[in-house]
């Protein structure tokens, strides 16, 4: 299938509560023209200089979300445009997204990045970590950001009930923060090979690349 047809397909399976993030990293702007002339507005990026070369070149009404790990000093490149930075994971960062968005004039949307996998390679807080930095005098005076939500990303494994488990986790403690967090109204978990998994389990915003654009090469 085409890239159009993929979005299209996607576009009808999607809930109307859910978000489809196309990841479009690697592959050339032609790609992502195909998928932008099909009705697809959001792009994820993991690399924050593709991701600017991208968005100087494509449609301006393009959504651009940084889907990976944030080294602090790439944060000035995106601060003019970004929308959402799924994968925050230190304070330190937060405060460095904060800097930035204050000298663009900008409120810069983040998620904070939870590990929810037994993996060690996957980057992201522990839960205890999270609350403490939501609730910390730091988070409150950071009049730039704001933190809308959860990320998580599942062990790569072909055992589904251990995927199941760990969104389910990462849905509780969605659940959990919401309680107290009045800004929370995204949960971003699933991929090419879990989505369906994670939309059982109350996924709001969904991270697909190689379905959509075919398989990346390195
Ligand atoms: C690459 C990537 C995806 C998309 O992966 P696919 O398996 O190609 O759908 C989703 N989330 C993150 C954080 C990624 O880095």
């Amino acid at each position: 299938m085409s890239i159009s047809e993929n979005i299209q397909e996607f576009t009808k399976v999607m809930p109307d509560n859910v978000t489809l993030v196309a990841v479009s990293k690697t592959k050339p702007l032609s790609d992502l023209q195909e998928a932008y002339d099909a009705g697809q507005r959001v792009f994820g990026e993991n690399k924050v200089q593709e991701m600017e070369a991208k968005w100087q070149e494509l449609p301006k009404d393009i959504e651009w979300h940084m889907i990976g790990h944030v080294q602090r000093n790439k944060v000035k490149y995106m601060a003019p445009f970004v929308n959402l930075i799924h994968a925050v994971d230190s304070p330190r960062l937060l405060k460095e997204i904060n800097k930035e968005a204050k000298k663009n004039n900008r409120v810069i949307q983040c998620l904070l990045q939870l590990k929810i996998a037994e993996e060690d390679s996957k980057f992201g807080m522990s839960e205890a970590d999270a609350k403490a930095l939501l609730t910390s005098e730091a988070f409150k005076s950071f009049e730039n950001i704001s933190v809308v939500g959860l990320m998580g990303m599942a062990t790569f494994t072909d055992r589904q009930e251990q995927v199941r488990n760990e969104f389910k986790k990462l849905k509780r403690m969605y659940d959990d923060f919401s309680k107290t967090q009045q800004d929370f109204t995204i949960l971003s978990m699933g991929m090419s090979g879990d989505y369906q998994i994670a939309l059982e389990e109350g996924s709001t915003m969904v991270r697909v690349g190689s379905s959509i654009f075919g398989e990346r090469n390195y």
